[in-house]
């Protein structure tokens, strides 16, 4: 069972029957038949599926003694600088297959739940040991997980505290029985959410005064009072590979969580209560650094794809020889190269905590992620300079089968390319930028991890600058 196909996947997700709102209504019936979610959880299927193919095998999953299993590499223990090599190798597999489009691929929470279960053991009693069993039964179980861990945006002034217990909006802990802890209220915002096995609940930043707002868990995403009201989706409808090359197969879905009174065992809780907790599970696990160590792969992959892609278009309207656009191209090789060395420098300066783990060096991924954070939004506008009006010239896969097709071929051509595979190319570019699917990933991409002015804050507090200040400080008193 330690590693799923993708039929599993499906068919034990239908068979939970979460609670999800969409479109104003509540999804009834097999949720991987719904317009929403179809074209996403078939992709999720085909990834599932890669850790069959006997090519990827070898990369994709790790035979683990213990348990005399092979499992998901995303579940594995990294405890040497190779086998953190081969995790960014394998984590950059399954994000070729969606062009980095994918922020949710089932290893990206993998990786939090097996930094839970690595780092359990520093954490106190009982939550450390709930942390490496949630680990353990995810592991076997091959679960995949949405997220949240932000309240809802209702006031973002500093000092804003909601204390009512009469109107509950964030949500919180409002009773306790023998059974375990009552939760009622919202968190923000699972992607993926009501299309994954379990629900992981990390603490909130900001809340951290009172301790009914202190706490992490994971529960399935069926448990009894837990809803996910998603956004309107955007791929409702829109199902030509042709038309919506990204949409039809990556559109993943965002969702307000509600626990309305949602009874969280105490065996499924690792953080309660006490504030101090919550540092202690991040300095135990270095939960953070391994996921940005996951996400910087697959943003390196992006960046892959924006030289790629624009390479394409550059080719095929042939402008190559205009200066702006060797200036242009030069960016997106820029990010590439940056987002890589960092990767490589990152592994290369790791060193493994006190439960073994291989950490990749932190200040390096922080420097990757909010150089990301910026860079992405540029190359899309990069991007969308290149190719001008082509990104509004386009017909649909019907018009080419229609009785206009002639003139679409004669008028639509391009230097390099004949219209069809012209038009196909620039839909794919649109999509990836222009098409509601697009700017959600920017938008995606520019609040990954947190805002850039945090991200950049805690970049900024935390590096250690103090030997810099004493270099120039020492090159003076030599004067
Ligand atoms: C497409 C998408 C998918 C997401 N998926 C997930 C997910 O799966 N799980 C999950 O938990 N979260 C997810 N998020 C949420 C993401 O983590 C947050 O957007 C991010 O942390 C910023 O929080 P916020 O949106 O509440 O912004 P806010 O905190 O409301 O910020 C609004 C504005 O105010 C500024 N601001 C607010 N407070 C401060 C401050 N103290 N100092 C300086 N400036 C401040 C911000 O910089 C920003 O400009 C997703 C977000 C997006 C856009």
């Amino acid at each position: 069972m330690a590693i799923i196909k993708g039929s599993d996947y499906l068919e034990r997700i239908n068979k939970l029957q979460n609670e999800v709102w969409i479109g104003g209504e509540k999804v009834t019936g097999a949720i991987s038949e719904h317009p929403a979610f179809k074209g996403i959880m078939k992709s999720k299927a085909a990834l599932y599926d890669l850790y069959h193919h006997s090519d990827k095998k070898d990369l994709l999953t790790c035979w683990d003694e213990k348990t005399n299993e092979y499992h998901s590499f995303s579940y594995s223990q990294p405890k040497t600088k190779e086998q953190l090599r081969n995790r960014r190798q394998a984590t950059q597999l399954l994000a070729r297959e969606s062009g980095g489009t994918m922020g949710r691929s089932p290893d990206y929470i993998n990786t939090a739940i097996m930094s839970l279960g690595s780092g359990g053991a520093g954490m106190p009693k009982p939550y450390g040991d709930n942390a490496r069993k949630i680990f353990e039964e995810a592991r076997e179980k091959d679960f995949s997980f949405t997220h949240t861990f932000i309240n809802p945006q209702v006031n973002r002034s500093k000092h804003y505290m909601e204390y009512s217990n009469e109107k509950i909006i964030g949500a919180k802990v409002i009773d306790e029985t023998e059974e375990g802890a009552i939760i009622h209220g919202a968190r923000l915002l699972a992607t993926q959410g009501g299309i994954t096995d379990q629900l992981l609940v990390l603490p909130a930043g900001g809340n951290f005064i009172e301790p009914s707002f202190v706490y992490g868990f994971a529960i399935p995403s069926n448990t009894p009072g837990l809803k996910f009201l998603c956004r309107e989706s955007y791929a409702h409808g829109k199902t030509s590979s042709y038309d919506y090359p990204l949409t039809s197969h990556f559109e993943e879905g965002d969702a307000v969580v509600v626990f309305d009174h949602v009874l969280v065992p105490w065996e499924r809780i690792f953080i309660y209560s006490d504030p101090s907790q919550v540092q202690t599970m991040y300095d135990e696990t270095n939960m953070n650094v391994l996921l940005l160590y996951q996400a910087v792969s697959r943003q390196a992959v992006k960046s892959e794809w924006l030289l790629g892609l624009s390479e394409w278009m550059v080719r095929t309207i042939n402008v190559v020889e205009h200066q702006h656009i060797h200036e242009k191209m030069s960016e997106m090789i820029i990010s590439l190269e940056i987002m890589n060395s960092l990767l490589i420098a990152a592994e290369e300066e790791a060193q493994p905590n006190k439960h073994g783990t291989m950490i990749p060096d932190i200040r390096k991924l922080g420097a990757a992620c909010s150089y990301y954070q910026k860079t992405y939004p540029r190359l899309v506008d990069a991007l969308q300079q290149i190719g001008a009006s082509g990104f509004i010239s386009l017909p649909s896969e019907a018009d080419f089968h229609s009785s206009i097709k002639e003139d679409l071929h004669q008028y639509l051509q391009a230097a390099n390319e004949d219209a069809y595979e012209r038009v196909r190319m620039f839909r794919l570019a649109w999509d990836l930028t222009m098409s509601p699917f697009g700017s959600r990933q920017t938008q995606y991409e520019r609040f990954f991890f947190g805002d850039q002015v945090r991200l950049s804050s805690s970049l900024y507090m935390n590096y250690p600058k103090e030997p810099f200040v004493q270099q120039v400080q020492s090159f003076l008193k030599k004067r």
